[in-house]
């Protein structure tokens, strides 16, 4: 038997049993003749001690090993006269009586601890050394236990789960595909699925009303800092249900996860259109977890000679609360920090609301105390805060605020820990006008319904009204973070040929990627509607964490690399001569 006990269950009840634990070894300690090893294994650590006076040889021994062999120790529990408070195990230690080394160690390349001293690429390298650390294990445990939440809450609600293949066709949803050669039809190939969006409306066509899948998705994208080219999706649809059901559904799945995985009490889950969301709080996305709400300054802002203002579709501005003292350094950096490309404001221009109730702005020489008294008041700004403005194109410019906004936010630590703000953000526009390419893009994907008071008008009306149609689309928004997105689908043939037809898609193309669909919903497709949830992001964002490659095993580095295992990786001559592929490199 490698072990009675594992190494976190021990306590003072088990005082003078006879014990077997096995484990790795976390660190040694030499005092004289004691010989102290902390044993580690997922469950905990327990101290172990070896006496000389006891056990020379014994203890001898212990003192070679060395950090991460696996070793098994027998002996006897005792009271420690050295307790540690913060260890679940920290009132007790085993005495030695046996030591077997089941495995040496290398010396391993970073500390094992809850900070490690490993850099970024040493641990990605040596991610099954990672994996030890105490923080990962209990990412992959919540990971663990939420997905079977997720199943006890869905399936408690009559939900099935049903796989959908891997190996299939294009799925457009906005991304790139990873595709895969077939050896068997020579020239053709697979793709991996975006999502298992086309599959799930077929199982609704197939009368499983309630289907979800927590499902791996594969979008080849630019990598971007909280981006995984695999990532898990909660997938769901449902039959005969209104956006309403939907929502309610899923704003339920979701205050029990909390609660059950948390145990925490959700508030409300207010709903905010799409338009309100943007004017606000200049993000499709935005984090309520505090205000500085967007202000208009347009009417207070122009016409009094300022060039730039005058300019300018939008003046737009912040209210920073209690920040009027920050220094010239400090506003300086918000300037550097608004101008960088990924932001790419031109200026920034600042009011200060001194506390004698002056102010001191950026552009003085073009508003007098009085004006800069209207901007205050507009923006229901008091003595001590501050304001931030930025001015030109309506829409880039309240983006660009609304991403100062989060800055400074977490800058000045403004924003509350342990708090949670879910909202549902609806009323998408159906269809986005992309100047560019000249084009219509589907905001969420091309089987997103437009409301049904809008179908008259999108199978009528001309272009400009395809830019105002809006759809039954809904994202979950928890701290600023996407959780989830959905929408009612389009059911009927024609509708969705009319949608393929605004997405530039010539009717033969759309008969080629989508014929099965299409030919699907002439045989009695019922009015349908779902939602993904990121799995992945809802981990993170469960734990005030932003990053999800906390919470994957095995994951990608930023350039989309696996660099423990070395993938991706050249394969050789003959697998691709079998796949009929040529490479000229
Ligand atoms: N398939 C969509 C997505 O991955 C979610 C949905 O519409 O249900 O975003």
């Amino acid at each position: 038997m490698f072990r009675t006990h594992n190494c976190g269950e021990l306590r003072l009840t088990d005082t003078d049993t006879e014990v077997t634990l096995s484990g790795w070894v976390q660190a040694g300690r030499d005092f004289g003749g004691l010989t102290f090893v902390d044993l580690r294994d997922r469950y905990g650590i327990t101290q172990v001690v070896f006496d000389s006076d006891d056990d020379a040889a014994l203890t001898e021994r212990a003192r070679k090993l060395g950090r991460e062999w696996v070793v098994q120790v027998s002996g006897t529990v005792r009271e420690r006269t050295n307790k540690n408070p913060n260890r679940p195990t920290g009132d007790i230690e085993i005495l030695a009586r046996e030591l077997t080394v089941l495995n040496k160690s290398k010396v391993p390349p970073f500390t094992i601890e809850d900070e490690s001293d490993g850099g970024d690429d040493l641990r990605m390298r040596y991610r099954y050394l990672d994996l030890r650390r105490g923080p990962l294990q209990r990412n992959l445990l919540f990971r663990s236990k939420l997905a079977l939440s997720v199943r006890a809450y869905l399936s408690g609600q009559d939900f099935i789960e049903v796989e959908t293949p891997n190996l299939i066709k294009s799925t457009p949803e906005g991304a790139r595909d990873f595709v895969v050669p077939s050896r068997l039809n020579e020239g053709q190939f697979y793709a991996l699925p975006q999502s298992p969006q086309t599959f799930k409306q077929l199982l609704m066509v197939a009368g499983y009303d309630r289907y979800f899948q927590i499902v791996k998705c594969f979008r080849d994208e630019d990598l971007r800092a909280d981006r995984q080219p695999e990532f898990t999706q909660i997938d769901c649809e449902m039959a005969f249900v209104t956006q309403e059901d939907v929502l309610n559904t899923f704003e339920g799945l979701t205050r029990y996860l909390f609660r059950e995985v948390k145990g925490i009490e959700l508030g409300e889950f207010p709903r905010m259109p799409y338009e309100e969301a943007v004017g606000r709080y200049g993000s499709d996305k935005p984090d309520l977890r505090f205000g500085m709400e967007l202000v208009d300054l347009n009417e207070v802002a122009q016409g009094k000679g300022f060039q730039v203002f005058d300019a300018a579709e939008l003046v737009v501005g912040i209210r920073v609360p209690g920040k009027a003292d920050l220094s010239r350094k400090q506003l300086d950096a918000l300037t550097d920090w608004v101008k960088r490309p990924q932001i790419g404001a031109k200026g920034l221009v600042y009011v200060k609301c001194n506390a004698d109730g002056s102010y001191k702005s950026s552009v003085d020489k073009f508003f007098d105390q009085e004006a800069l008294e209207q901007w205050a008041r507009t923006a229901g700004a008091e003595a001590g805060d501050l304001m931030l403005v930025l001015s030109g194109d309506a829409e880039k410019t309240r983006t660009q605020l609304g991403n100062l906004r989060l800055h400074v936010a977490a800058e000045y630590d403004m924003i509350p820990a342990g708090v949670f703000k879910p909202l549902w953000v609806v009323d998408f526009p159906l269809l986005e006008w992309d100047e560019d390419s000249q084009r219509f893009h589907a905001m969420h994907h091309p089987f997103t319904s437009p409301k049904r008071e809008e179908v008259e008008r999108m199978l009528n009306g001309d272009h400009e009204t395809m830019k105002s149609l809006k759809a039954d689309a809904y994202d979950l928004v928890i701290n600023g973070a996407e959780i989830g997105g959905g929408s009612v689908r389009i059911f009927d043939r024609g509708l969705q040929e009319k949608n393929f037809q605004l997405l530039g898609f010539t009717p033969e193309e759309a008969e080629e990627q989508f014929g099965f669909l299409m030919g699907a919903f002439e045989y009695g497709a019922p009015p349908h509607a779902g939602i993904a949830f990121g799995f992945d992001r809802l981990c993170a964002v469960m734990n005030g964490q932003s990053s999800i490659r906390d919470f994957i095993a095995f994951p990608k580095n930023n350039q989309g690399r696996d660099v423990m295992i070395d993938a991706p990786a050249r394969i050789d001559a003959e697998q691709l001569s079998e796949l009929n592929l040529k490479l000229d490199l």
